[in-house]
């Protein structure tokens, strides 16, 4: 459990107010009653089904589910524990939270562990410092000149050497009086095969890793010579989540400008930085993150990216251009522009700094392409060859999938006019084939979501069958139940049809109570899915192998289908189909309200409580929506 008292996240929870929470990552665009209504962050949809109710406090999805408080929000999007989110809200809000972390028991052990893992990162750096002002250190010294790196730069970046030899950072943090328990948490270490301890920096020239506060949390080791590897850095440890840092923000952050150029590697930020260019940051890892772009749009309004000009890094950008269209897409609430840069002649910012100087490094960055541009010129630029000059078929194509994810449809409609001139047709019509392409990326994704909402549903009833006062039965089934599955099968088809029947009004097996008529519902559902639809002969050849209430399932299905007679026409029949639905699912939330009743009577632990409060209030409000709209029907 955490160390955290109740009162500070009373506190957090009550200066949090969750439409600023929420607001950081979704925009609103309708109110209804007392809820915000704006896209989901958590799924990808294209109406808005993710509601914020300021008054409770609350959020809910009715798309995917999810809901919660501020501190449940942040855990979801930022992927963090509970009191690691608390701490995140209390950053924000101006609470302090005393750090203690849900470690399975020992939060103050872990906090402990964490500061003697950052002493001897200090201590380490403090070692490797001095080891390059030694005599040893002349060979690491004539090599940072050799990349023109001044003493300055030296100095404000504590860039360091670790000497060659196995033990000798090793035997120095030793003497400092840490233990071999420590030093492994610090990832300056490998074991040997004997067990002991290596550095595992040797030969080479160090570059501290900081945190956007300026403190140490990681190294990088550049060699230097020609032997591979050329880099080796810091794995993950305690205290450094590399996908989480970009390189020298604590500097750049503090810059005048508006804008973070983020580059591939640290010593290209290092040389920009030298240059005068005090807004450069570098991605640490092989790949751009979403939580790195999240963490740029804290500080600027703009990113510029460079990446290199060989084929990975092409490849990379396009990956990483993408993924960030993708990112902002479904996070509404944060507003960044991407550019992209590419340096001439395929050089490294680094060299080309070097050979070129500041001004001229200025005026690439100014030339960067706005995203549209970008992909536009990608997919001009890798069709086109000096021989056979462009392959229109392979150009239409790029067009169609990079246009697609553009979500700004003015960007999307500016590639379309600059691509209509060489494919020859109407602008109207690409951006037709663009809309085309999201839709169906949007249906597959969709796809994919809704399975994996229906594992995660699984997990979750799994966990809430250990919770419940009654496990029930495996073949428990009300006449409803049946009905509703009856009505699926006879509109079939129609249930795909997002026109006709809205996704969340698709039957899931978790409606249902018991193990043996979520089996048909999954049997009819994975029918469904495969396009192939499901006869009721098929669905009786499985029904024959169940029981529902002790009695054989077909007898049972069979009978309440002769007993509904068949409807007038298609709407009449989707109609029944809903009543059934929403009858199902309101059964479904009044269980669910007497189970929680004695539960939270019971709850002992606050926190606990708080969420079994959330999940009732949650599951009233759905219940009053599911009553609403068979009021409507
Ligand atoms: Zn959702």
């Amino acid at each position: 459990m955490s160390k955290i008292p109740q009162s500070t996240i009373d506190e957090v929870l009550s200066r949090a107010d969750i439409e600023s929470v929420v607001g950081r990552y979704v925009s609103f665009t309708k109110r209804t009653g007392q809820n915000l209504f704006g896209l989901c962050p958590f799924h990808s949809e294209k109406t808005p089904s993710f509601s914020v109710n300021p008054h409770r406090g609350s959020f809910k999805c009715y798309g995917c589910q999810k809901y919660g408080n501020s501190i449940g929000f942040i855990m979801e999007i930022e992927k963090l524990s509970f009191p690691e989110a608390v701490k995140f809200l209390g950053d924000l809000y101006g609470v302090n939270v005393e750090w203690g972390e849900d470690d399975g028991g020992n939060g103050s052990d872990l906090k402990e562990r964490k500061k003697r893992v950052m002493s001897i990162l200090t201590d380490a750096a403090g070692f490797y410092y001095k080891a390059l002002n030694s005599d040893a250190g002349k060979k690491a010294r004539d090599y940072a000149a050799s990349r023109k790196l001044t003493k300055e730069t030296l100095i404000k970046f504590g860039i360091g050497y670790a000497p060659e030899g196995f033990d000798h950072l090793y035997r120095y943090l030793k003497n400092k009086g840490y233990n071999d328990d420590e030093l492994k948490e610090s990832g300056l270490f490998t074991i040997s095969k004997k067990g002991t301890l290596i550095d595992l920096f040797r030969g080479r020239l160090i570059v501290p890793i900081f945190d956007a506060w300026g403190k140490i949390v990681a190294f990088g080791g550049r060699n230097l010579g020609p032997e591979l590897p050329k880099y080796v850095n810091s794995p993950d440890s305690l205290v450094y989540k590399k996908q989480k840092h970009l390189y020298a923000l604590n500097y750049a952050k503090k810059s005048k400008s508006k804008q973070l150029i983020i580059v591939e590697g640290y010593m290209d930020a290092i040389a920009i930085h030298q240059a005068g260019i005090d807004n450069a940051v570098a991605a640490l890892g092989t790949a751009f993150t979403e939580s790195q772009l999240h963490l740029a749009s804290k500080y600027a309004e703009e990113v510029v990216f460079f990446f290199d000009s060989d084929g990975a890094g092409k490849a990379a950008a396009l990956r990483a251009t993408k993924m960030m269209l993708d990112y902002l897409r479904r996070m509404t609430g944060i507003k960044i522009r991407i550019k992209i840069a590419s340096v001439p002649n395929g050089k490294d910012p680094d060299e080309y700094i070097k050979t070129n100087g500041a001004e001229s490094f200025r005026s690439v960055v100014r030339s960067a392409k706005d995203v549209n541009d970008y992909l536009f010129a990608r997919a001009y630029d890798d069709n086109y060859d000096q021989e056979t000059a462009l392959d229109l078929t392979r150009f239409q194509e790029d067009i169609i999938t990079y246009g697609s994810w553009l979500y700004d449809p003015i960007k999307r409609e500016k590639m379309a006019v600059q691509a209509a001139q060489y494919l020859n047709v109407r602008s109207e019509t690409i951006v037709a084939a663009m809309d085309k392409a999201e839709k169906d990326t949007f249906d597959k994704n969709n796809e994919i979501s809704r399975r994996s909402q229906e594992r995660e549903d699984e997990k979750e009833v799994s966990e809430r069958r250990v919770e419940a006062v009654n496990t029930p039965k495996a073949d428990v089934v009300s006449r409803d139940e049946i009905e509703l599955l009856v009505r699926a099968v006879r509109i079939g088809p129609v249930l795909a049809d997002q026109s006709k029947i809205d996704r969340k009004d698709v039957l899931r097996k978790n409606d249902f109570q018991g193990e043996n008529i979520r089996e048909a519902v999954k049997f009819f559902l994975v029918h469904f899915d495969a396009k192939t639809g499901v006869s009721e002969g098929v669905l009786i050849s499985k029904l024959s192998q169940l029981l529902f209430n002790g009695i054989k399932a077909e007898i049972f299905f069979d009978r309440v289908n002769s007993s509904l007679p068949q409807e007038a026409n298609e709407d009449a029949e989707i109609a029944k189909y809903k009543q059934a639905l929403y009858r199902v699912r309101i059964h479904a939330c009044e269980r669910g309200l007497m189970e929680l009743g004695p539960l939270i009577i019971g709850a002992s632990d606050p926190e606990e409580k708080e969420r079994l409060m959330e999940k009732n209030a949650a599951l009233e409000a759905y219940l009053q929506e599911l009553q609403e709209n068979l009021g409507k029907l």
